[in-house]
């Protein structure tokens, strides 16, 4: 085959309709669940004001410093140094933006919102990591308790209980203290690196200045050298934030929720305050964390509001396909096709047009070979569509009324009457299929998106 002219953007890849039934499976999965415990979904738009992003997750963060998609605005902006706008990189700052714009804090509080849709984060393409990937997040904002938290992290849990791979899981799970413990923190850790500046490498002593928790993951040996007489963070943390921590745990205890402890867990977010938990994979560790999420309590501040709490956790859909796979979990899905209707001569093909659309009306999903092909083409196309039934009508079958059924499972055939074909199919769908009809509707749900 020739080379194709075009590809997929680097980091990017089409959602096919094999990984599609995953999508709609995890899709369905969290509305249920997000719906079972009151949340509400809205969608932001998949752009924002970049000063959303810069300001809520922090414009010394990777993130924001190096994986922001920046969406340019007319031609004739075009040549100004900086966009207003970038995509999406993950949901929670928009999310906030828009309590703040439609006055959510008159609503009862918590707000509980769900979103899910692609973000764009322009990494290094790698394993499990994409410029273009799917989230689905839930955000509890207004209100501030450890039963929050733990009631988030349960529903999270159930999500992925429903789609078989908590058990290939491990919530871990810190406090990072609050706003002013990390300020006090940050403070002593300056001080601790005057004088030793010039021992740090060069990126390094540059985060002194813009970021330096970042220091703490440095991948630097200096670095890492030099912090091991540096002060710790326990020592900075509030006794509030010691008691709100504990009783999380409690909390999470109470509802039966294996966690694992994780003090070095911070998060690449500037807007954590207090808890911060990731799901990662139990064999592979934090890269491929298939969720994460924690407390947000100045974010909305940040962004122009009145000071207001939250919390909050996003999925990657992209990681959990790839363990849904890994774990043999077969996504259902509305594609299979129960019936393919094949013919011959004109006469036939007329009746089958009808036919098929008879079927189709009654729910039942139906294909059709409409062209010229012979009989025996036509059924190895059947068996390529891994249709339940066969349907043949040729010129004899129409001359005697009849049209022949086909089990394409068990390879046996009969000539029945042809009127009543579409009761009679359905009547044995009913019989043969039950199992693949009530997983077709395990998730009640109007749409697919
Ligand atoms: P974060 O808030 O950055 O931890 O992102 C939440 C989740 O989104 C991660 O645990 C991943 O599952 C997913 N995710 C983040 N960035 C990417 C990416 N570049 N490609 C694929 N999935 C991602």
């Amino acid at each position: 085959m020739a080379e194709p002219q075009f590809r997929t953007p680097k980091g990017t890849h089409d959602v096919l309709p094999e990984e599609q039934r995953y999508m709609t499976y995890i899709k369905k999965a969290v509305r249920h669940r997000a719906r079972q415990a009151g949340y509400k979904r809205m969608d932001p738009p998949i752009f924002e004001d970049r000063r959303i992003f810069e300001r809520g997750i922090g414009e010394h963060t990777d993130i924001v410093e190096k994986e922001l998609f920046s969406v340019l605005g007319k031609r004739s902006e075009e040549q100004t140094d900086k966009s207003e706008f970038a995509l999406r990189p993950e949901f929670t700052a928009g999310m906030c933006r828009s309590y703040i714009e439609h006055g959510m804090q008159q609503l009862p509080q918590p707000v509980e919102l769900f979103a899910i849709g692609p973000c764009f984060r322009h990494d290094r393409p790698q394993k499990g990591r994409f410029r273009q990937f799917h989230q689905f997040d839930l955000e509890v904002i207004g209100l501030k308790d450890p039963s929050l938290d733990a009631q988030l992290i349960h529903v999270v849990t159930k999500i992925f209980a429903d789609l078989r791979i908590l058990d290939r899981l491990t919530l871990q799970i810190n406090n990072i203290g609050t706003a002013e413990n990390r300020t006090a923190f940050v403070q002593a850790l300056k001080d601790f690196f005057i004088g030793k500046e010039r021992n740090l490498p060069e990126l390094d002593r540059e985060r002194l200045t813009t970021n330096p928790l970042r220091l703490l993951d440095s991948k630097e040996e200096d670095t890492q050298v030099l912090l091991k007489g540096a002060p710790l963070f326990e020592q900075f943390l509030s006794d509030e934030s010691k008691q709100y921590h504990a009783t999380l745990l409690e909390y999470l205890d109470a509802l039966g929720i294996a966690y694992v402890p994780n003090p070095h867990l911070v998060r690449g977010l500037d807007y954590y305050t207090q808890t911060v938990f990731e799901f990662w994979d139990q064999t592979t560790g934090a890269q491929n964390a298939v969720g994460g999420g924690g407390r947000y309590d100045g974010l909305i501040e940040l962004l122009g509001g009145k000071p207001t709490p939250g919390v909050g956790f996003a999925g990657g859909m992209e990681r959990i396909i790839w363990h849904m796979k890994e774990a043999g979990v077969q996504a259902p899905h509305k594609d299979q096709v129960d019936v393919f209707v094949a013919q011959l001569g004109p006469e036939a093909k007329k009746n089958c047009l009808l036919l098929i659309s008879e079927l189709r009306e009654k729910g039942v999903h139906t294909v059709g070979a409409l062209g010229e092909a012979s009989l025996k083409s036509q059924m190895r196309l059947a068996d390529k569509f891994e249709a339940l039934f066969a349907l043949l009508l040729g010129k004899m079958e129409v001359k005697r009324g009849t049209i022949i059924l086909r089990d394409m499972k068990k390879g046996q055939q009969q000539e029945v009457p042809f009127d009543g074909i579409v009761d009679h199919v359905i009547t044995l769908l009913g019989e043969k299929n039950l199992d693949t009809y009530t997983l077709r509707d395990q998730f009640a749900g109007p749409t697919d998106d």
